[in-house]
């Protein structure tokens, strides 16, 4: 018997769970339903770095091994001829702070040469700064990613639909489990009144030369990061950045650029010769902590299985992997309490 599973939602995390629960589990059939596809969606403008950030309360444990699943698949793309197609690349540079943290970041491990800048190193390159790290971090560009695993999917029978859903009582009759990955709009389609956006906005620019990433302050919501990422190639990057909590405007915002570009070139004053590009806003998920997790609901007066995934704040791209590899799981067993007289499971 083969079982209908939806998957509302075409961004990095309803893309990656739909093309995982398509490619591992046996008979089915997955649409994904959406009124945004690539490059629409929330990780089309982002510069796609792994790094965990703004992931509300999230366990830590559970954000090192989703962040870990994520790390390996993308260094096993990174190590295959589809690297530049998907858009996965790996670029050394420093993260800088004001204020020297009170301990390293716990993803230390999990990246490539994580070392302490010496004190000529920061007097040359960041005078005043107190401490910064050097490391080579791996990037995901989703505006290359999406279509090129869009592309996979459809080849291995997923498919799509274009809607807007304003409720899972739209669809629930027609499929088996439906698996929810709205990014930030679940505050609506699902009534999650924990989900705020966390609104970031971006400047495209011509990369001035050796560029490669800097940040510079505290990582807090309501706090403006500073950081430089360069694109796939390194000839663009992407200046950033704002988090901006609450705050619905998905249009670019002329002063955030322009206070974007001051603190940018104040950090890198070799920015004062680059050209904006463009510029670009977007909308993170917060949440109080991802919600990855299944349940038995009522819809139109039916029981369902409901499967969730969003809510990944500023880590979607750094935890999507991971995330779809569980909620994959959760859709395994939705489909097998559907099917308890079956025995033994196919699945
Ligand atoms: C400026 C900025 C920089 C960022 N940088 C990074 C970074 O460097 N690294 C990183 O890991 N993360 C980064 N992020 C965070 C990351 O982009 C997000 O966590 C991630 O893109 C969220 O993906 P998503 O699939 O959950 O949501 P989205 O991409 O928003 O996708 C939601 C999908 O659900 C669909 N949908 C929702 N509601 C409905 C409905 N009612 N009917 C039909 N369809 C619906 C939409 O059409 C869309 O397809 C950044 C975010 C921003 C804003």
């Amino acid at each position: 018997m083969v079982h209908k599973v939806c998957v509302v939602g075409a961004g990095i995390i309803g893309l990656s769970t739909a093309y995982i629960i398509q490619d591992k589990i046996p008979d089915v059939e997955v649409t994904i339903i959406a009124d945004r596809f690539s490059p629409d969606t929330t990780g089309d403008g982002t510069g796609g770095l792994w790094m965990p950030y703004l992931a509300g309360n999230t366990p830590m444990e559970l954000i090192q091994k989703w962040g870990k699943d994520t790390w390996d698949y993308l260094i096993k793309i990174l190590r295959s001829p589809e690297a530049d197609a998907a858009g996965v690349s790996i670029h050394s540079g420093h993260i800088i702070y004001e204020k020297k943290p009170e301990q390293d970041p716990f993803w230390k491990d999990m990246v490539f040469h994580f070392k302490h800048c010496t004190q000529h190193e920061l007097d040359a390159l960041f005078p005043g700064y107190p401490c910064g790290v050097h490391v080579t971090m791996m990037f995901c560009l989703c505006l290359r990613y999406l279509p090129w695993l869009m592309e996979r999917y459809k080849a291995i029978g997923g498919k799509t639909m274009k809607q807007t859903l304003s409720s899972l009582s739209e669809i629930s009759d027609l499929y088996d489990v439906i698996v929810a990955c709205p990014g930030v709009r679940a505050r609506h389609l699902l009534d999650d009144k924990e989900v705020y956006p966390i609104r970031g906005q971006i400047v495209t620019m011509t990369n001035p030369g050796s560029l490669i990433k800097y940040t510079d302050t505290e990582k807090a919501e309501g706090s403006s990061d500073t950081y430089l990422l360069p694109s796939c190639s390194a000839e663009y990057i992407h200046c950033g950045g704002t988090a901006q909590v609450n705050d619905w405007n998905e249009e670019s915002d002329p002063e955030d650029a322009k206070r974007i570009i001051e603190r940018c070139t104040k950090l890198v004053p070799s920015l004062k010769s680059a050209e904006v590009v463009g510029t670009w806003a977007g909308l993170r998920p917060g949440r109080s902590s991802v919600r990855l997790e299944k349940e038995d609901k009522m819809i139109a007066g039916k029981m369902k299985k409901v499967v969730y995934n969003y809510g990944h704040g500023g880590s979607g791209i750094t935890l999507h992997w991971g995330c779809a590899l569980d909620a994959t799981e959760l859709v395994r067993q939705s489909i097998t309490e559907l099917q308890p007289l079956q025995s033994p499971s196919k699945l």
